[in-house]
């Protein structure tokens, strides 16, 4: 059935030369045609058949088809050809989002009665199952619909002055302003396509046609300016004349984007905050980790998260222990576990990589190797490690101890063999990018550092200071376990005094090496955190004593237990100690120090350690990680110097989330059924405890205004949730150094985003 239509009112075909560039009435390739022959730019004429077409025929089965008779009339004159006589039209489909190669075109069509039936065909594309299945992939509503464009097809196989190539108007790898692509003489845009003549580079087209070409490269230039991005073209020469067929946004590597944006900041095309917001994490991440060469030319065996970017090859070993031994020996090394803990944490150190079989992407081996800016892959279902065979096996294949496999932590893929890898490279864009980030945030960035060699790492990476220092790690070490052990043991007040002089030596070296390492960066450090039990052996224990004491400290949730400033409490010398080391180390280093309380859930606690402070003038401040604490935040805000969210803590406790057993037991299903979005852990729930965070500021400010709130959680390194603490009016985030770069371009586009709403709103 048609659609009547009267000559006087067109509702569905629109002529390139007549018409706005809608995208969501005539689709991306539909639009730019349109804004080409707008430009005046030399486009083959053509028509759309409207997306409102699309609808119409969906829903009542008909399409317009005396008006795309009388439009094909219309075009018969313009090109003063008759269809089937010399006229032959293309008919492409034209979606609002790209979906390339998913739907049908049909060229070289030449009878009204097929191209009708071509418009048909195009629209039918739009369900059929593998575009279905596309959109599903790509979450794209079934609702967008497509429009078909009609044109005049040109001949580039007409003559030996013709050809079809595809061009970039920069250099899409390395982001040189260059005319970048391929050139086919006397061929058609499908030869390109099917492969079947292979396409010589762009320069052929300068040496054969010189002036098509000029004229192509005047043509990119206009199409930048006027889209203010790199394009990608499609055209045709026909008898030396040059046709533009379609042009859209480009496709880049990370490396091409940065260069892109900041060169066309300074061509004037750009502002600063539109080129700091066409970059993304991924371009970022792309240029500062290792990267397998090609990602396509290899198959992967297994597939888990991507918990920490960046690619790695080395050996397989089992345990941490190998690991250190093979490192030693100049190995490079995979440590495969099931799963991590701190006690491997060695083994993590000297490997390239790591890689588990279980855990998500806030389990302890993704959590420590983020921070230590190492590649991991996470939950590797796939993979079955027999840690007694030193072997682990999949898809019926067995990697043993020794074997060489390759990790890729950004895609989250595990290869078998060694795979050629790219070097990370910072480029003098990437740094001056960086620069003009850092300009617009309002929100500083700081990271999470407690060795003088991360924080030597975080400034190289541009941190402002360190908002978290955990001190637990200074007793891990084997010679502060002894000591803490010594501690924790003792029998007698002589042994207990004993235990912690030798522990304040130690804490006060390591503070004198942190000092000097800051190089006049601020720090703030958080005292003990970590239940005492955890310092004690875990596994078989033989010694009474010991079998003894693990039995007194033992709890049934230690997370939710004797941690924190509660330790201050029961012990109070442990903080004291603390305190002493930090102020000792400080006569012989000065050095901007803060000190922060974990775990607060009133003033109490905090006047608690204050009076421990051996230097009043020392500032003192709280971790905001518990519900109560937010909810006494005014109160809270008259006692500290200073607030930083410890946001792993905080989603804990807003969720009653267990952040050690969450993803193992139920997370997963419940992003994969969508009863939560994201994964809390990783990106801030805003809309529950966004608004927590959101009082607990309001109320604090309300009591100090000038108040310093800071986040030190995980998420102080995710571009979502830094949106939100920018918005909701935090100072700083603190984040691994690893994840500097990403938390500095987001804190910047927060701002740029802000910026761009006012002057929308004025
Ligand atoms: C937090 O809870 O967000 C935090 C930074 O502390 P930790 O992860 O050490 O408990
Ligand atoms: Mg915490």
């Amino acid at each position: 059935m048609a659609i009547p239509t009267t000559t006087t009112t067109r509702l569905y075909t629109y002529f390139f030369g007549e018409a706005e560039a809608d995208k969501t009435l005539f689709g991306n390739k539909g639009a730019n045609l349109i804004t080409m022959t707008r430009l005046g730019l030399p486009v083959p004429p053509g028509f759309a058949v409207s997306i409102d077409a699309f609808r119409r025929y969906r829903e009542m089965g008909g399409l317009p088809l005396k008006e795309i008779e009388e439009a094909l009339g219309r075009l018969e004159a313009q090109t003063g050809k008759v269809l089937g006589k010399g006229l032959m039209v293309s008919v492409r489909s034209s979606a609002p989002v790209s979906m390339p190669g998913m739907m049908d075109t049909v060229l070289n069509v030449s009878s009204r009665e097929e191209v009708l039936s071509s418009v048909e065909k195009i629209l039918n594309s739009w369900d059929t199952p593998r575009a279905v299945e596309y959109r599903r992939l790509h979450s794209i509503s079934a609702d967008l619909g497509t429009a078909a464009i009609i044109q005049a097809m040109v001949m580039g196989n007409l003559n030996q002055r013709s050809g079809t190539g595809v061009v970039f108007t920069r250099n899409p790898v390395t982001g040189v302003p260059e005319l970048y692509g391929e050139y086919i003489p006397q061929a058609q845009g499908d030869d390109l396509v099917s492969g079947q003549k292979t396409p010589q580079k762009v320069d052929a087209l300068r040496e054969q046609l010189p002036q098509a070409y000029e004229e192509l490269v005047r043509i990119g230039r206009k199409l930048e300016t006027h889209f203010k991005d790199m394009q990608d073209i499609e055209f045709t020469v026909e008898d030396g004349q040059l046709y533009m067929l379609q042009t859209r946004s480009g496709k880049r590597s990370g490396q091409a984007a940065i260069k892109i944006a900041v060169d066309m900041v300074k061509e004037g095309v750009l502002s600063k905050e539109e080129a700091l917001l066409r970059i993304t994490p991924d371009d970022l991440n792309a240029l500062l980790h290792r990267r397998l060469e090609s990602t396509e030319s290899y198959a992967p065996v297994a597939h888990g998260l991507n918990a920490a970017p960046g690619a790695a090859s080395g050996k397989v070993v089992f345990s941490p222990e190998e690991a250190v031994v093979w490192a030693k020996k100049g190995e490079r090394v995979i440590l495969v576990r099931p799963e991590t803990s701190p006690d491997d944490i060695q083994g993590i150190a000297v490997a390239e990589g790591v890689l588990t079989s279980r855990g998500g992407l806030t389990s302890h081996a993704a959590i420590v190797t983020r921070a230590m800016g190492k590649p991991s892959v996470c939950g590797c279902e796939a993979i079955h490690v027999d840690l007694a065979r030193n072997q682990f096996e999949v898809g019926g294949q067995v990697v043993k101890k020794g074997d060489t496999v390759t990790i890729d932590g950004s895609a989250g893929n595990v290869y078998l063999g060694q795979l050629p890898l790219v070097k990370s490279e910072i480029t003098p864009e990437f740094t001056e990018l960086m620069t003009w980030a850092d300009q617009s945030a309002r929100l500083q960035v700081w990271a999470n550092a407690d060795t003088p060699e991360l924080i030597a790492e975080a400034r190289r990476s541009g941190a402002k200071g360190i908002g978290l220092c955990r001190t637990e790690r200074m007793f891990n070490a084997p010679d502060r376990l002894i000591a803490i052990r010594q501690f924790i043991l003792a029998d007698s007040a002589e042994a207990r005094a004993e235990a912690l002089k030798r522990l304040k030596e130690l804490q006060k070296k390591d503070f004198v090496a942190i000092f000097k390492a800051l190089k006049g960066m601020p720090i703030i450090i958080r005292l003990l955190d970590m239940p005492l039990h955890e310092f004690l052996p875990q596994g078989e224990v033989t010694e009474p004593a010991i079998r003894q004491k693990l039995q007194d400290l033992r709890e049934v949730n230690p997370m939710l237990g004797h941690r924190g400033v509660r330790l201050a409490v029961t012990y109070p010398e442990l903080y004291r100690m603390q305190l002493e080391a930090i102020h000792e180390a400080l006569q012989q280093e000065p050095a901007d120090v803060s000190v922060m309380v974990p775990q607060v859930i009133t003033v109490k606690e905090l006047q608690w350690v204050k009076k421990m402070l051996p230097d009043p003038c020392l500032k003192l401040g709280i971790m905001v990680e518990t519900v109560r604490a937010c909810m006494r935040a005014d109160n809270l805000a008259k006692e500290a110097d200073f607030f930083s969210f410890g946001t792993n803590d905080l989603t804990q406790a807003t969720l009653s989330f267990s952040r050690e057993d969450a993803e193992k037991k139920f997370l997963t299903t419940y992003l994969e059924a969508g009863v939560l979005q994201d994964n809390p852990f990783e990106v801030i729930d805003v809309k529950g405890m966004g608004r927590l965070m959101e009082t607990a500021v309001v109320w604090a400010r309300k009591e100090t205004p000038r108040l310093s709130i800071g986040v030190c959680g995980e998420h102080a390194g995710d571009p979502r949730s830094i949106r939100l603490f920018h918005r909701i009016g935090v100072d700083y985030v603190s984040c691994s150094p690893a994840r500097l770069p990403v938390a500095r371009l987001a804190a910047a586009q927060a701002a740029a985003e802000e910026k761009g709403k006012e002057k929308g709103k004025g």
